[in-house]
């Protein structure tokens, strides 16, 4: 395994190139249960994590994951900026000085999601992006410590997300616009979860 800067690069390339491919879909889900804008907050908010990596030469993983989690908290209103950007923020504090192994980047996964939770609140059922981010750490944690190695690890992770973004269909949201609508929001797939789901299927992709 040789992870560095340039791996992490072309993660933060490869999910903007997904979330603009799925920028409509993300915003459609949103228009049933929220206000039609999950698509566009995080094209807007990844094209701008873009220019930063075109215009600067990253020296650490954890200085190029703390600018992406900067640029999405300013370029990204609504809920899921801060969120996301508050999981890059921490997700590269926890990467600093240390050896990209598996088990440091389940921590620094760990880390990061902790941050959301920290921000939002949100319990498992709420039917938000931690019910994709909850089972995907639970299964890179158990593939790990059965010896897998990353890529295995983070294909198990976006599989357990995909599982986590299809269980929030019948949930009742309560956290987020959502929640808002109460029973209504039944019977619809979380846009956070889905976005989620997109961005950990990237890393399969591009951090093994
Ligand atoms: P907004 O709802 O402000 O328009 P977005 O549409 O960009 O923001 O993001 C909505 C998504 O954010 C939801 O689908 C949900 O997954 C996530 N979300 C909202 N509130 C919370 C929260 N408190 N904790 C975790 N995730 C949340
Ligand atoms: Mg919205
Ligand atoms: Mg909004």
């Amino acid at each position: 395994m040789s992870m560095g800067v340039d791996s992490f690069v072309s993660w933060l390339r490869d999910v903007a190139g997904s979330l603009h491919a799925n920028a409509a879909y993300l915003t459609e889900l949103d228009s049933a249960i929220g206000d039609a804008d999950h698509g566009a907050n995080l094209d807007r908010g990844f094209q701008a994590v873009v220019e930063v990596l075109d215009g600067t030469e990253f020296g650490s993983v954890d200085e190029l994951l703390k600018k992406a989690g900067m640029t999405l908290v300013s370029k990204v209103g609504g809920a899921s900026g801060p969120l996301y950007g508050t999981f890059f923020l921490r997700f590269g504090t926890a990467l600093a000085g240390v050896e990209l192994t598996p088990e440091a980047l389940g921590k620094g996964l760990h880390a990061g999601v902790e941050g959301v939770l920290a921000r939002g609140k949100a319990e498992l059922g709420d039917k938000t992006m931690y019910d994709a981010w909850a089972p995907a750490l639970s299964a890179y944690d158990d593939a790990v410590a059965g010896g897998a190695d990353l890529g295995t690890a983070l294909n198990a992770a976006a599989e357990a997300a995909a599982k986590g973004r299809d269980g929030t269909v019948p949930m009742v949201a309560r956290k987020g616009r959502a929640s808002y609508l109460g029973e209504r929001s039944a019977g619809h797939q979380d846009p956070g979860a889905t976005s989620t789901t997109l961005i950990l299927e990237s890393a399969a992709r591009t951090l093994s």
